[in-house]
């Protein structure tokens, strides 16, 4: 009865930021001193193993670390025996071919007999079959984007998010061969106590999640107004109505998703409300 979640986190990169304050947020506290590897959850029955983001899939499917937060991009690099507990939806990116900018692109058959350098040989090589090509594909472990400058590949594959490293090295993106985010991965067969430590940090990450998409909105209605403004509203059940001290008006409270935020907006707006609140919120327990 005495289970402790393993959980592996990138030590510092890309990924770190947004992971620990997703656990922060989940309110799960620890107590992270610098160069440390590893750090005990004061309140929550989990360890965290601070890790270079590419040893995590290894190390949770041997199960050196139970669950671990990690780029999709990397987990199917590495082609480990895990799988996805939950997709986290940060740190989204894409992995993309890029020749140099002056070059024609003929489709991905141009790339028969090419050069390719990039980090993420496995799921290029996939790719690549999937389209029957053959192209020579050369491993490098970092700054992929200077490989066609120096004379070392003619195309490269490597992760882009806005595109301003490409452009910046001279180069243009011409395929998206795979689409990442974040995602939570556990080992294949995590005993009982710890699967029920899982599920409960899943618990409360998604009613994090679910908080990040929703706001909490207020507003004053004339009481004429009160269905037409409700079918405005989809609330959680339905939006609470309280009295004001102006007999002729209501105060409505519901909780609006953020996609369709602004037209809602608009659509109360149009239908008679004012002095609309719009407040966010920390946790939503559906
Ligand atoms: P480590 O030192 O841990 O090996 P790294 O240098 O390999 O780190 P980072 O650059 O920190 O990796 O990126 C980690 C992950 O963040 C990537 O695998 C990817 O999933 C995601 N990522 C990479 N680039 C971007 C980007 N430009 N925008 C958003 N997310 C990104
Ligand atoms: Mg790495």
């Amino acid at each position: 009865m005495n289970d402790i979640l393993r959980i592996a986190v990138q030590k510092s990169g890309r990924l770190s930021e947004d992971s620990f304050a997703l656990i922060r947020e989940c309110g799960v506290d620890f107590q992270n001193g610098i160069g440390q590897l590893k750090a005990q959850a004061t309140n929550f029955a989990a360890e965290f193993l601070l890790l270079r983001d590419d040893d995590i899939p290894g190390y949770v499917a041997d199960g050196v670390a139970d669950i671990g937060i990690v780029g999709e991009n990397v987990m199917a690099e590495k082609g480990k025996n895990v799988e996805i507990a939950h997709r986290l939806g940060f740190s989204k990116c894409r992995l993309s071919i890029a020749i140099p900018k002056n070059e024609e692109y003929r489709g991905v058959k141009g790339l028969e007999g090419k050069n390719i350098a990039t980090s993420y040989p496995r799921i290029l090589q996939h790719y690549l079959a999937e389209n029957k090509v053959t192209a020579d594909i050369h491993e490098i472990s970092g700054s992929v984007e200077i490989a066609p400058s120096i004379g070392l590949a003619e195309a490269i594959c490597d992760l882009v998010s806005s595109g301003s490293t490409l452009f910046t090295n001279g180069l243009k993106e011409v395929e998206t061969i795979f689409r990442s985010e974040a995602v939570l991965i556990k080992q294949k067969n995590l005993p009982e106590g710890k699967l029920a430590l899982l599920n409960k940090l899943l618990f409360r990450i998604k009613s994090v999640q679910n908080a990040r998409k929703n706001k909490y909105i207020l507003l004053n209605a004339p009481k004429d107004k009160i269905e037409e403004i409700r079918n405005l509203l989809p609330g959680m059940r339905s939006p609470s109505i309280m009295e004001l001290a102006d007999k002729n008006w209501v105060s409505m409270h519901s909780v609006i998703n953020e996609n369709d935020f602004w037209d809602v907006i608009e659509a109360l707006r149009g239908a008679g409300a004012e002095g609309i609140l719009v407040i966010p919120i920390e946790k939503m327990i559906l």
